[in-house]
């Protein structure tokens, strides 16, 4: 991604932040991490992430999607004997659509993107205030609705190489 790519996604998501009241440090705005996860088409398939505190035990952060991105289908497995991330999901702006192993929703809220490796149908729609939690392991993606969406991510240590 270009440099002016990843401060123009980085105002969105603050802007976003402000419009639903949450307040982050000038270090923190500065920060906003923007992951398109190697696919080069960040409206579609991207995330932009604030990681408040990730220590040996305990992680928590702050996602954002724009309006209709998704976040793509991974899972968090055991890695050298220690288990994957278990991860809460709680909703504070827009809806979060969290799809999960299950039985398939027919009519969703959100198509995949084409090419990707989708395999896990079941819809689950996390507004303001919702929350989910997903045991380690679990097959999931997420997308945000048509007006985008905050969603605080609490969970176990995460680590990248697992992810
Ligand atoms: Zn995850």
């Amino acid at each position: 991604m270009k440099r002016s790519e990843i401060k123009k996604a980085q105002d969105r998501a603050y802007k976003m932040f402000v419009r639903a009241g949450i307040a982050l440090t000038q270090t923190e705005r500065a920060n906003i991490e923007v992951a398109d996860f190697g696919l080069g088409k960040l409206e579609k398939t991207g995330l932009e992430i604030v990681t408040y505190v990730n220590t040996e035990r305990v992680c928590a952060k702050e996602l954002v999607l724009f309006p209709s991105q998704v976040c793509p289908q991974h899972r968090h497995p055991t890695v050298n004997g220690r288990p994957g991330k278990e991860e809460t999901f709680r909703c504070r702006m827009g809806t979060v659509y969290v799809y999960v192993p299950g039985e398939e929703t027919k009519k969703r809220a959100v198509e995949p993107p084409k090419n990707g490796a989708y395999s896990v149908f079941h819809e689950i729609a996390l507004k303001p205030g919702d929350q989910y939690t997903l045991v380690p392991d679990t097959w999931h993606w997420f997308a945000a609705g048509p007006e985008g969406a905050i969603v605080s991510e609490f969970s176990t240590t995460s680590t990248d190489e697992a992810d």
